[in-house]
């Protein structure tokens, strides 16, 4: 480690980005104190997707195979048509790393929380100003709605992007019958369904609808939304009260419109760059930037030229995968008949090696070569 490098760092928020940056942080040697509002860590939750980009960065901080324990290896992509047909499919499994995982994130937090040596984070602990935290090194990890951010870039404000995501995990035998290889999400015109088998036997699903002419409080998708689909959404449906659904508007910050750095302030995850969910790549990422973020500053002269390094290495990255993901988006919401015609078809022309290609963009993604992280005082 460079002799000018500063050691004391707080992470202000104790979710996926703020737990695997404080711990990346810790095992390079640097003194962390991660602070979350929350009184308790969330025992419950949805699903997540971690794709081969998120597993490698787990594999940097020691914990894949504790990970991958706790989930379901999905080894196919799919994306259906309400018939039942499919449009596009594409392998994520590789023969040297397997496939990608669906776990649940409450497993995800709590493994990570536990790799953190003890004391390290504070439950109960809101950061109302972020100037008056004394550290050579603070990181904002604290989601969408950052207090750092606003409090460095008080107009990068998240924006509204018009649709509306329910989320609900049930025990997979109530979910679809036989085995799912993997994920698999139908388009209709402006509604999407979701399926993903996470964890140790539970399926997470999921509904998109457009935002704007929905009541504010609808507890849960629409039934008459997904009428006549494939099996098994009209069971799923009508499997599941209202109140299972978590209800999410969703929102993004403009892609590439704010700095990761300023001084002695990074920012990571949402805090920086809150994306569409569409490609399933938000928590991923910040997973990446905690790897690199760790990475810089303990090959850098000094916490500020090193927060420049990491800006650089990481700002191009996530604003191209946030333009895609709100691409995607456009194309799926999509409503008018003719339109969502055009759509299908075109994207039942592209060949699975485009879609693949197009996947391996965002997963091919691999941490620094020196970022190994998996015990204390690795660095
Ligand atoms: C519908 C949906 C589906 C998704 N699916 C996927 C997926 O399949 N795969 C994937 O990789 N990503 C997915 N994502 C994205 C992923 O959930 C987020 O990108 C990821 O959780 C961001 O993690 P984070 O730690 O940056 O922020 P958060 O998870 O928002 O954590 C921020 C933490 O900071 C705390 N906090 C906030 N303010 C303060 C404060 N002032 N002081 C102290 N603590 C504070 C909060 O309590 C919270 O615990 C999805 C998102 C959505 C909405």
């Amino acid at each position: 480690m460079g002799s000018g490098v500063a050691r004391s760092a707080v992470v202000v928020g104790g979710g996926v980005g703020g737990l695997a940056t404080g711990l990346a942080l810790q095992r390079a040697g640097w003194d962390v104190q991660v602070r979350e509002r929350a009184p308790v860590i969330e025992a419950a939750g949805t699903g997540l997707v971690l794709w081969p980009n998120a597993l490698r960065c787990l594999r940097s901080l020691g914990l894949l195979g504790e990970v991958r324990d706790r989930s379901t290896e999905l080894r196919e992509s799919r994306l259906l048509l309400p018939d039942g047909r499919t449009l596009s499919r594409a392998g994520v499994a590789t023969p040297d790393e397997g496939g990608a995982l669906g776990v649940l994130r409450p497993d995800l937090v709590e493994l990570l929380a536990a790799a953190l040596a003890p004391g390290t984070l504070r439950l109960g602990a809101p950061v109302a100003d972020p100037c008056d935290l004394d550290a050579d090194l603070v990181v904002g990890a604290d989601g969408l709605r950052s207090v750092v951010r606003t409090t460095l870039w008080p107009s990068a404000q998240p924006v509204a992007r018009g649709s509306t995501v329910w989320r609900a995990v049930l025990p997979r035998r109530e979910g679809p019958p036989g085995r799912t290889p993997g994920l698999a999400e139908t388009w209709g015109r402006g509604v999407r369904f979701g399926v993903v088998p996470v964890g140790v036997g539970s399926t997470y699903v999921y509904a998109v609808a457009p935002a704007g002419d929905r009541p504010t409080e609808q507890p849960g998708p629409l039934p008459e939304w997904f009428e006549r689909w494939h099996a098994p959404v009209p069971a799923v449906l009508e499997s599941l009260a209202p109140d299972r659904w978590l209800r999410h508007d969703v929102h993004d910050l403009r892609p590439g419109g704010t700095p990761l750095h300023r001084g002695r302030y990074a920012l990571v995850g949402d805090a920086g760059h809150a994306m569409e969910p569409n490609l399933g790549q938000g928590a991923c990422l910040a997973l990446e930037d905690a790897v690199v973020l760790a990475h810089c500053v303990t090959a850098g002269a000094s916490v500020e030229t090193a927060l420049e390094a990491y800006d650089a290495a990481r700002r191009r990255r996530v604003a191209g995968l946030s333009r895609r993901s709100r691409q995607v988006g456009l194309m799926a919401s999509r409503t008018r008949p003719a339109l969502t015609r055009v759509r299908d078809a075109g994207m039942r022309l592209t060949p699975d090696w485009c879609t693949r290609l197009a996947l391996r963009q965002a997963v091919d993604w691999r941490p620094p070569a020196v970022a190994d992280l998996s015990r204390p005082g690795s660095r």
